[in-house]
């Protein structure tokens, strides 16, 4: 027995509702945030930056952010400490201030100078499988990944399997709930070598990832909005030219308002061969999740998804907003809710009755998910009373009341 295995003792937290203390906010942060945020801890980010990543946790209030450096009084009423800072000095005078607290102290950095370490870790429903490597990170997620591969069925890249090289692959990541991506997804995603990853992806699926596997979070690419794909599709093409196999992890479905599409012709421009996993699109999904069938028999026999980015007036919309609002069936708009009050105003100037049942839906199918149920004529006020931010999608139609409301 390795020196590592000995004196270990395997537990659990129920971090619940309990603070705890992450001190760093950049890749490793990033990284390590969303499991503590899925085990329900109330959690706090000491540093002077944040990555884009958890600068959106912050400004959705489900992380809460200290912006400076450390202070050993940081620990204070914590019930466990992430160091996640590259500066060994200041690693160790975290260390030190939990320990005198009596708090057990993970440490990114260096496991030897860990109070406790962050197994790796495969969820399967309610099973929950976490795997120590005898102070080994790659032999823990290499028995991880075959135990993974084993509850999923094949799902995971077994033990040694060797992506394939100089190659992009557009994986559709699911609308949230990390056990939303596909198996083939999920498969790709364990073998890649470079993640590129969206704002939208699921933060838990990052969390899985070998430690040797670099993260390019696209959300942290400078620029505007034109120059930042530019950048995104060199980014694929370089990495897959020199040899690596590049998973662009995607919320949702790649090719659903993702920009999927312009990834794939670039790759192909630079004769990159390319991938493409669906996914479960929020457009869909969402509804689902939150208790509204898109379609029902006797209600509605059609659907539509829109674009809600550009306002209904917009000279570039493309979106014949007319035509939705003589319709009858179920409206699902993505990306809308700046632009709700005009998008609702449009669709009743063209015949669709104001009385007509309306929800939005704000960060369906994770623990976050929140629904707020209208009419087409009061949704953008309920929405905005009850503060409703992105990424939330609207749905308009009889459907939205066909179900009973969740919860309810
Ligand atoms: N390719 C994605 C959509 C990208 S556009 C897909 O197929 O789902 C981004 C928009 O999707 C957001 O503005 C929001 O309208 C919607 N969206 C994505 N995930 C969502 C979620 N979990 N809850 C609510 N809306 C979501």
């Amino acid at each position: 027995m390795s020196e590592f295995a000995r004196n270990l003792y395997p537990l659990a937290l129920r971090l619940d509702g309990r603070p705890v203390l992450v001190v760093g906010g950049g890749a490793v942060a990033t990284r390590r945030v969303p499991a503590l945020l899925d085990a329900g801890a109330a959690v706090t980010v000491v540093s002077p930056e944040l990555t884009p990543a958890l600068h959106g946790l912050a400004d959705a209030g489900r992380i809460r952010w200290v912006e400076r450096t450390f202070e050993p009084s940081d620990v204070d009423g914590m019930w466990l400490v992430q160091v996640a800072v590259d500066d060994a000095g200041a690693a160790r005078r975290v260390s030190e201030a939990a320990e005198e607290r009596r708090v057990f102290c993970v440490r990114a950095d260096d496991r030897t100078a860990a109070t406790a370490w962050t197994p790796a870790v495969t969820r399967h429903g309610p099973v929950t499988v976490a795997v120590l490597g005898g102070g080994d990170p790659r032999r823990a997620m290499a028995t991880r990944d075959a135990i993974a591969g084993f509850l999923a069925g094949g799902a995971t890249a077994s033990p040694g399997e060797r992506p394939p090289r100089g190659h992009v692959a557009l994986v559709g990541a699911g609308p949230g709930d990390p056990e939303l991506i596909t198996v083939k997804g999920r498969r790709l995603l364990a073998a890649a070598d470079v993640v590129v990853a969206d704002r939208l992806a699921p933060g838990l699926l990052l969390d899985e990832l070998r430690p040797e596997v670099e993260l390019v979070d696209a959300a942290k690419i400078p620029y505007g909005p034109a120059r930042t794909q530019e950048e995104i599709n060199r980014i694929l093409v370089d990495r897959a030219r020199a040899g690596r196999f590049v998973v662009r992890l995607k919320g949702g479905d790649p090719y659903v308002f993702g920009r999927g599409g312009e990834e794939a012709l670039a790759c192909a421009e630079a004769g990159i061969p390319v991938t493409v996993v669906p996914g479960v699109t929020s457009a869909i999904a969402v509804p689902a999740v939150a208790g509204i069938p898109v379609t029902h028999r006797g209600v509605a026999h059609e659907f539509t998804v829109v674009s809600g980015h550009l306002a209904p007036d917009h000279p570039e919309s493309l979106v014949d907003w007319p035509a939705l609002g003589r319709q009858r069936g179920t409206v699902v708009v993505l990306m809308g809710l700046k632009n709700l009050p005009a998008i609702a105003a449009t669709l009743m100037a063209h015949g669709r009755p104001g009385s007509t049942p309306a929800a939005v839906v704000q960060e369906g199918t994770t623990t976050a998910q929140r629904r707020v149920t209208a009419t087409l004529a009061t949704i953008a006020d309920a929405a905005k009373t009850d503060g409703l931010r992105a990424p939330a999608i609207t749905i308009i139609g009889d459907v939205v009341t066909t179900l009973p409301a969740p919860g309810s």
